[in-house]
Parts: structure tokens; C-alpha cells; sequence
């Protein structure tokens, strides 16, 4: 597919050739023409997927030609409304647009000049945004297109309820376009009802929705990991449980414990024969084994109906694998409880898993238990890995809320 094919006018086009674009990426492919079309798009995609261009374009065509800020762009970062900005310029070069940037750390004057000046297209970090506003230097009143970019980050940030204030003061009739890497219940929780009908546009892999699970992080000293398992399993005495561990020793390791404490359990994993296995599996199904201890590669081809608790006794290094793991709980309808031991080395590990989900999973202790002296660092205490890939998720929440789905094959 090539950008003449998007719809786009020949002033566009020439700003798609002024950034030296050939081919839209898939995001452009899908975004543009729905944006054009004047649909809410809920775009579940990072930097680095061409998403700039994929509502640029689009709302620099779509916009009317009315006076005052048509389209607004409430980003997180100075840095993101500068390249917005940056974008935005070129690709508006053959257009009579005007489109201006607004963010904190800068002089406050030349902005507020700047804008009131007359701009068609405005890129703002909330704090500054509303600063303009309170001070009667740019009005919102004729916003037809507001374009939330990296919404998870804005959360993330602490920033919602600036957006909140914000969407307070732009007309109720606009097109929506959201772009984030994860679309989390949060974020659906603010702007979901003001989407119509929006369009989930998905790009990379998606994660399996973990809606209805109930998650619970159980912080821990590595070295009272087996004992505090093996107290919650007497306290609570679920049913039908799977426990995953990192590595096959460790299932075996742990398996054996488990039974020496009285409980029935079983493991599958890589190094037993397909005949151990389905034994294991069958045992489990028919409930003469308690528990299945698994690691991840044998356990994505488990389906088990009525397990009623996921553990992870190891915190999955890739985050997916956590959303896999805790798929296996709550199906058809039924609710389910995952439980994820949190030693000091897997807090980076949990934090990864946080993004995907969207979401901050509470931590308990377990009443009665003797805690050895633990120092576990809050996930917000540990940096961000740089470079980690994060995935993402979300899905079927969307599509609880009546999206409709649109996804690159
Ligand atoms: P973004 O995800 O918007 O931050 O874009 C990531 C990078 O991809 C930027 O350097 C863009 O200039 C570049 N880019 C965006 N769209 C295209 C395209 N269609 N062809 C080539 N590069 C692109």
C-alpha cells in the first residue's frame, strides 16, 4: 500500500514526501483513512511506530477551516511535543496550517505570544496547557479533534487529573484519537465514555486480557518462598491451583516439597514424556491432584477448566508469559485469583508486567505468617529498563466497551 492510497490530499502528500516517508507504516495504513473518515481511533501503539505521522496527516486534512485551535495534542513530555511539533510543521508545510507547541521548562511569554498569534494545530504537556488557559491566552472552545498521545505515560506520570480539568474546557462533540502502548482500565475509565464508537487499532503483539482476575503480589524473602506456599496453600486450600516455576528443576524441586507437606501435586514439564504428562494433566483434571506445577513453555497448551488460583511461585522474566500464565484461571466466565511471590531481584520483572496490564497489582501479606526481615522496593522505586519491549494489552477490555477491532494480519 502506498500513502496515494490513504486518501490524503496533494498538500499532504507532499508533506509525506518533505519527511522522505515512502510506504505508511502499518499504523498510517490503518489510522489514516478511519481519522479521515472522522472516526475515534484508540490506537495501541508506542514510539517508534510511526504513530506521529498516523494522526498528524490526517488531522491537519480533517480539521475545518474555521478560526481558533481546531485539533489538540495532550502529550506527556516536552521532548514528544517537540518532535510532534517538529512533524507536524513539515508534514503542514504545504498547507496554510499553523501549528504550534506548548510545554513546560520553556519561557512562558513567547508561548503564550505564539499562540495568540492564531494556531490551527496545538501540541501541549498539560501543566503548560492549562497555565495558558487560566491566563485567557488560548482557547479550547473550538477544539474538533483531540488527540491524547501516550496516554499510559500521562498516567503513569501523574498527569490524569490535568487531563480530566482539560477535557473539561473542549466542546463534548469532537473526534477522539488515543494513542498508548497499553490501553488500561484507567484510561478507558476517563475517556471511555466520551469515545463513539471508537476503532481499536492494534500494532505488534497483543496480550491476553486479565480482566477477570484478581491479582495479588505476595512480597517475600527469597529464601521463605516454599514455606510461605506451602502455608498459603493450607490456609486457603484452593481447589484446582497451578503454580509456575522459571525452570524444570525448580517444578521438580518443588513438586516433591509440596508433597512431602502433605499435598497432592504434580508437575509437567519439558523433560517428562508425553505420557507423564498427560497423566499429570489427566490427574489434575480429575481432581486426584490438588496442584500442577508447570514451567511456561509446557503450560500454554493446558486447558483446564476451574483452576481457581494461578501462582507464581517465580515471577515470569517475559511479562507476556504473566498474562499466559494467568489466562489459565477464569475462563468461561468464572473468576480466579493469581498470586505472584515478589522477592527484591523480581521487582523490575513486576514492573514490566505492571505496564503491560496498565495497572498496579496490590500486595498482601499473608495473615499469621512469620516474615523474615525483607526490604522489597516498591515498583516505583526501581528505574525502567531501558530498551525492554513493552507489549500490549488490553484488548478485550476494549472490546467490552464496543470497539471495534482492527488488526494487521
Ligand atoms: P514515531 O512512532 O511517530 O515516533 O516515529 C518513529 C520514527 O519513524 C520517526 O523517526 C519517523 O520519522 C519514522 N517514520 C514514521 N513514519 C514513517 C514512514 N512511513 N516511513 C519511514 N519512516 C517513518
Amino acid at each position: 500500500m502506498s500513502f496515494n492510497e490513504l486518501g490524503l490530499d496533494k498538500a499532504l502528500l507532499e508533506g509525506v514526501a518533505a519527511m522522505g516517508y515512502e510506504n505508511p507504516t502499518p499504523i498510517q495504513e490503518q489510522a489514516i483513512p478511519l481519522v479521515l473518515d472522522g472516526r475515534d481511533v484508540v490506537g495501541c501503539a508506542q514510539t517508534g511506530t510511526g504513530k506521529t505521522a498516523a494522526f498528524v496527516l490526517p488531522v491537519l486534512q480533517r480539521m475545518s477551516q474555521k478560526p481558533g485551535v481546531k485539533a489538540l495534542v495532550v502529550t506527556p513530555t516536552r521532548e514528544l511535543a517537540g518532535q510532534i511539533e517538529e512533524v507536524a510543521k513539515i508534514c503542514a508545510k504545504a498547507t496554510s496550517r499553523r501549528v504550534l507547541a506548548v510545554y513546560g521548562g520553556m519561557p512562558y511569554d513567547p508561548q503564550a505570544k505564539a499562540a495568540r498569534k492564531g494556531v490551527d494545530l496545538l501540541i501541549a504537556t498539560p501543566g503548560r496547557l492549562l497555565d495558558l488557559i487560566s491566563h485567557g491566552d488560548i482557547s479550547l472552545s473550538h477544539v474538533e479533534i483531540l488527540i491524547l498521545d501516550e496516554a499510559d505515560r500521562m498516567l503513569d506520570m501523574g498527569f490524569w487529573p490535568d487531563v480530566r480539568r482539560i477535557l473539561r474546557k473542549i466542546p463534548d462533540q469532537r473526534q477522539n484519537l488515543l494513542f498508548s502502548a497499553t490501553v488500561s482500565r484507567a484510561i478507558l475509565d476517563v475517556v471511555g465514555d466520551t469515545l463513539i464508537k471508537p476503532v481499536l487499532v492494534e500494532i505488534g503483539e497483543r496480550a491476553t486480557p486479565v480482566d477477570e482476575v484478581e491479582q495479588k503480589v505476595f512480597p517475600v524473602d527469597v529464601n521463605q518462598k516454599t514455606e510461605l506456599l506451602v502455608r498459603f496453600l493450607k490456609h486457603h486450600k484452593p481447589e484446582r491451583t497451578l503454580i509456575f516455576t522459571r525452570t524444570k528443576h525448580r517444578a521438580d524441586r518443588l513438586q516433591s516439597t509440596l508433597i512431602k507437606h502433605g499435598i497432592k501435586s504434580t508437575a509437567i514439564h519439558s523433560n517428562r514424556t508425553q505420557q507423564q504428562r498427560q497423566a499429570a494433566l489427566d490427574g489434575f483434571k480429575q481432581g486426584r491432584y490438588q496442584v500442577l506445577v508447570a514451567t511456561d513453555i509446557v503450560a500454554r497448551g493446558i486447558d483446564v477448566d476451574g483452576i481457581s488460583h494461578v501462582i507464581n511461585y517465580d515471577i515470569p522474566t517475559n511479562p507476556e508469559d504473566y498474562v499466559h500464565r494467568i489466562g489459565r484461571t477464569a475462563r468461561a466466565g468464572a473468576t480466579g485469583i493469581a498470586v505472584s511471590l515478589l522477592t527484591a531481584d523480581d521487582v523490575h520483572e513486576l514492573k514490566d508486567i505492571e505496564r503491560l496490564i496498565g495497572a498496579t497489582i496490590d500486595r498482601h501479606d499473608l495473615p499469621g505468617f512469620e516474615y523474615a526481615e525483607r526490604r522489597i522496593p516498591h515498583s516505583s522505586e526501581v528505574p525502567r529498563r531501558p530498551g525492554k519491549l513493552v507489549f500490549n494489552g488490553g484488548a478485550r477490555r476494549a472490546a467490552q466497551r464496543g470497539f471495534t477491532r482492527t488488526r494487521k494480519k
